[in-house]
């Protein structure tokens, strides 16, 4: 797979920088399509945007406000996809808004909004909309703020619990189909040839030995899915050394939505809530997630880094007390922060328009009139859209190639964890394995890897001290982190901890599992003492630079995080 001498001599079809959903959701449809298929990611796979989100699969009921109907049908389309080709990582998800006096949003206004979304998902699987009147409304919710309530209304999303695991899935599929994916591997020059008005080669630097090479792109389709980072790409074309252009305007315009975790509190409601915000009237969730509650989002302008991006204490705050506000018993204090996320929407570059109103529509910009025929940037893009995404996108290349395209198959080709029915081979599992590993323990690697459970118990079978527990109070076992290694495509204790298990965000940060995490390192992938360490280390910086609350740091860690 890294043979990157190899990847030097070979010529491919379509090569897609940038391995977020959106990346990987094109590789997957092209190689399943036939197209030679290069996928390079400078980091982890779903270490963007992609792993910074709600998880929610849903259509958006909030751009109904801004009449983007066409948006709202292709997601809850998208939605209905995703529940029977994903059924272990998507699931149906009830959510309730409550509607208050001081609510912006009317009784009929929500009314008729719940009336369209149910239109629109006409052909969808789970029920449709109920209103609720207040007292329906206490009885579901008894803890919730109950003064100036005038009803509710009850609809049905989708949630992936393991949004990282959905990106990884179909990034390990297309590689099933044939596609070369690569996390790890930057892209850090676009060389164009002007006279053909094309890139001609790009350079690449493994992430991970410092070890450059070029990729041919003379007989290529690249396609651009950094997502936040689309601008930042484009700015890496060169001709003989000096900057070129491959683009007239800045096409991203990225706004920033972070999140909290918070362990079950004093009230906490037993299915999601959707609410306005006193404060600016924005909606945002409160939802159960894993045993916790995650509870965002704030929509901001954002400029700054794109590397590290970070809750601030402000945003923490207003989640906060918007959360108290409406369930008034929870009198959550920064205390109980257990986590933090920040990412940035790839969203299209409105100079003056407000961050919620901005469209949340993809786009597939094609360079041909900036000077580089073969480009093609993906603007915006949910994570319940990519596999639209994908199928736009590889008949937009085949037509750039001058190829006639094969039908697109991921309308219903099943991901790789996906099963039928899974409750059989579940209980054969626990059947065989029971005796070493607990039913709590198999059942959670059932709802984490679908069908695949059975290859991360089978690492059990040969080294029995697998079975154990990561830490004692999360279900996760050591055969979880060396099957990361094996055969997920894992590098580092972040790609293990924050992206091919939920460790980081269940426990305190992940610290508590480094050391078992690195000793079975050591002992089944040949990890030394040395590389032990410098994970450990490069594991807390992501955390400080990540997730960890600014109020929570020392002094000297912030100055080391600032600098
Ligand atoms: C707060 C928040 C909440 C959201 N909630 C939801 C939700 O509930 N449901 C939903 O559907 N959508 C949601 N979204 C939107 C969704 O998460 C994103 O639109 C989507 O994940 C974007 O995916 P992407 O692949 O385009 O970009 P990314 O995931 O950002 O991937 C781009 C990748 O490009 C890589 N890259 C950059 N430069 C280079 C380079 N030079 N060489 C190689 N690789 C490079 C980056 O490392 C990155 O991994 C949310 C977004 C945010 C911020």
């Amino acid at each position: 797979m890294r043979d990157f001498q190899l990847i030097q001599n070979s010529t491919f079809d379509l090569i897609v920088i940038g391995g977020g959903i959106n990346g990987v959701g094109i590789a997957r449809d092209a190689a399943l399509r036939g197209l030679k298929t290069l996928l390079v990611e400078k980091d982890d796979f779903a270490s963007g945007t992609s792993s910074w989100s709600t998880r929610l699969i849903h259509g958006g009921l909030r751009y109904l406000e801004y009449f983007e109907f066409n948006l709202v049908r292709e997601s809850l389309r998208e939605r209905e996809v995703l529940l029977h080709t994903a059924p272990h990582l998507v699931q149906p998800l009830q959510m309730t808004i409550p509607i208050y006096e001081e609510s912006s949003r009317e009784y009929w206004e929500i009314k008729a909004g719940m009336l369209l979304y149910d239109v629109l998902s006409f052909d969808k699987t789970v029920p449709g909309h109920r209103m609720l009147r207040p007292q329906q409304f206490r009885q579901l919710f008894r803890a919730a703020k109950k003064a100036g309530l005038k009803g509710a209304a009850q609809y049905f999303d989708g949630q992936v619990e393991y949004a990282e695991r959905l990106c990884l899935e179909v990034a390990l599929d297309a590689k099933e189909a044939g596609a070369t994916m690569l996390n790890y591997v930057m892209v850090t020059k676009l060389e164009m040839d002007g006279a053909a008005g094309a890139i001609a080669s790009m350079t690449c630097r493994d992430q991970l030995t410092g070890e450059t090479f070029t990729v041919n792109c003379t007989n290529a389709v690249v396609i651009n899915t950094s997502g936040p980072w689309v601008d930042k790409v484009c700015g890496l074309a060169r001709q003989n050394d000096q900057p070129a252009s491959v683009v007239k305007e800045r096409k991203i315009g990225g706004t920033k939505g972070s999140h909290i975790i918070v362990d079950p509190f004093p009230g906490a409601p037993t299915s999601a809530l959707y609410v306005e915000a006193y404060a600016d009237n924005r909606p945002y969730f409160i939802i159960p997630w894993l045993g916790k509650y995650i509870i965002g989002t704030t929509d901001h302008r954002y400029d700054g880094a794109l590397d590290s991006v970070k809750a601030d204490n402000e945003e923490i705050d207003y989640l906060i007390s918007e959360t108290n506000r409406v369930m008034p018993l929870a009198q959550l204090t920064r205390q109980d922060i257990r986590f933090t996320y920040s990412g940035v929407r790839p969203l299209p570059y409105a100079d003056g328009k407000k961050a919620g109103s901005i469209t949340r529509n993809h786009i597939l910009y094609d360079h041909t009139p900036d000077g580089a025929k073969n480009l093609i940037s993906l603007i915006g893009g949910k994570l319940t859209t990519y596999r639209q995404v994908g199928e736009e996108m590889t008949d937009k290349a085949y037509k750039k190639l001058g190829r006639s395209a094969p039908a697109c198959q991921t309308l219903t080709k099943l991901l790789p964890g996906a099963m039928n029915d899974f409750k059989p081979t579940l209980e054969k599992a626990i059947a065989r394995y029971g005796d070493r590993v607990s039913r709590p323990s198999i059942q959670h690697l059932f709802a984490m890897y679908g069908g695949k459970a059975i290859e991360v118990l089978a690492l059990v079978d040969d080294a029995p001290d697998l079975a154990e527990k990561v830490v004692d109070y999360l279900p996760d076992i050591k055969a979880q982190a060396v099957y990361a290694v094996r055969s997920e495509l894992a590098y580092t204790l972040v790609d293990i901890c924050r992206r091919r298990t939920a460790i980081a965000m269940l426990s305190d940060y992940g610290f508590d599992a480094l050391s078992v995490l690195t000793a079975t390192l050591a002992k089944h992938c040949g990890w030394s003492t040395a590389e032990c360490d410098r994970q450990i280390t490069q594991y807390r910086k992501f955390m400080e630079a990540n997730c960890i609350p600014n109020y929570c740091l020392t002094a000297e860690e912030a100055q080391k995080q600032a600098a």
